[in-house]
C-alpha cells in the first residue's frame, strides 16, 4: 500500500514516519521546497533517534527511509491508495487541493483529512467521491501518540471507515470513532484548556511558567502553554477561531488575544524556535 501525504510540516511529516515504521511507502508532498528538506531531516532525525533509544535496529531504520519520498510536485500522489491531507487548517485551501487529488487518484483512492477541527461532512461537500472522505485526526507527535480520532462525514461509505480503522491498527494506532462536530472530542474539550490558562495569564493571575508547572502537578503530561508551542501557536490559534466560528461565535469558545499577538509577531513555538519559550534547534 502506497500512502500519500499533503503537507510536511509539523504533523504531515510525523504521519510519514509512521507510514514507513510500519513498513509502508510514502509519497510526502508539500509546495514548498525548504518544507521537503526540512522535513527529510526531521525524518532522518527522528529515526536516528529511535535506533539510539533502542526502539529498533539501525538496518530496520535505514530500510524504512527508503521508503519515503519527499516532493514538491502534486502529481507525484497519483499511484497512491490513501492520501492523508495535513496542510493549513483553512476548509477552502483544503477543498482546494482536494478537487486537485481527486482528479488524480485511483476511483478507489480514500482521501482522508487530519483536519483539527472543521466538520468533515462541510469540507466533503466540494468532492466528487463523499463516499471515500474522512477524517483521521492524528495527534502530535504523531509518530508517537497512539491515539487517532476517525471521523465519518453523512456520506463517508462504511467500506472507508472500515478501511481506515485497518490502516490505523497498521499504524500501532488506537482508532476511536468520533462524530462529526466541529472540534470533533479532543479539540473540543481542549480549546478552554488553552483558553481559558491565557486569559489567566493576560489577567496576571499567573504566570506561563506557574501554569505549566501547576498542570503537570496534577498529573497533565504537559502544561498549556508547552503544549501549544509544540502544536504550533499560530495552528492551534487557527484551530480555535475554526472551532468558535463553526459553533456560531460562542463565548466560550472565542480566543484569547494573548495568541493573536503570538501570532503576530511570530512567536509559533518550536518550529520558529521561540514562542511561549525560547528552543535551541527549532521544530
Ligand atoms: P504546519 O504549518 O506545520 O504544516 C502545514 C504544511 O502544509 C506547511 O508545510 C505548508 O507549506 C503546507 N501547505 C500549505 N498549503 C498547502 C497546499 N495547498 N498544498 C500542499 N502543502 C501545503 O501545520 P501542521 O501543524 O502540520 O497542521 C496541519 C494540519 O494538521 C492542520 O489541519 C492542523 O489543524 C492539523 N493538526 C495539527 C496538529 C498539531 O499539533 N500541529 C495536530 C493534529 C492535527
Amino acid at each position: 500500500m502506497t500512502i500519500g501525504i499533503c503537507g510536511a510540516g509539523t504533523m504531515g511529516a510525523g504521519i510519514a514516519i509512521s507510514c514507513i515504521q510500519a513498513g509502508l511507502d510514502v509519497v510526502l508532498y508539500d509546495l514548498h521546497d525548504e518544507v521537503c528538506t526540512k522535513a527529510q531531516a526531521y525524518i532522518k532525525a527522528q529515526m536516528d533517534k529511535a535506533v539510539e533509544r533502542g526502539k529498533t535496529t539501525r538496518e530496520t531504520a535505514d530500510e524504512a527511509l527508503t521508503k519515503v519520498r519527499i516532493t514538491s510536485e502534486l502529481g507525484d500522489i497519483q499511484p497512491c491508495d490513501v492520501v492523508i491531507e495535513a496542510i493549513v487548517e483553512n476548509k477552502e485551501i483544503k477543498q482546494e487541493l482536494f478537487a486537485k487529488v481527486e482528479a488524480l487518484v485511483a476511483p478507489n483512492a480514500i482521501i482522508a483529512t487530519n483536519t483539527s477541527s472543521i466538520a468533515v461532512t462541510s469540507i466533503a461537500a466540494t468532492l466528487q467521491r463523499p463516499e471515500q472522505f474522512i477524517g483521521m485526526h492524528f495527534f502530535n507527535p504523531a509518530h508517537i501518540m497512539k491515539l487517532v480520532e476517525v471521523i465519518r462525514g453523512v456520506k463517508t461509505s462504511d467500506e472507508t471507515v472500515e478501511r481506515i480503522i485497518a490502516l490505523s491498527k497498521v499504524l500501532g494506532k488506537s482508532p476511536a470513532v468520533a462524530k462529526d462536530v466541529p472540534g470533533f472530542i479532543v479539540n473540543r474539550v481542549a480549546r478552554n484548556f488553552y483558553n481559558e490558562a491565557m486569559r489567566m495569564c493576560t489577567e496576571g493571575v499567573a504566570s506561563v511558567e506557574q501554569i505549566d508547572t501547576i498542570m503537570k502537578g496534577i498529573g497533565f503530561k504537559m502544561g498549556p502553554f508547552e503544549l501549544m508551542d509544540l502544536i504550533g501557536v499560530d495552528t492551534n490559534l487557527q484551530v480555535t477561531k475554526s472551532v468558535w466560528e463553526q459553533y456560531f461565535y460562542e463565548p466560550r469558545f472565542a480566543p484569547a488575544l494573548m495568541q493573536e499577538q503570538y501570532v503576530q509577531a511570530k512567536l509559533w513555538g518550536r518550529k520558529t524556535g521561540e514562542g511561549f519559550y525560547k528552543y535551541d534547534n527549532k521544530k
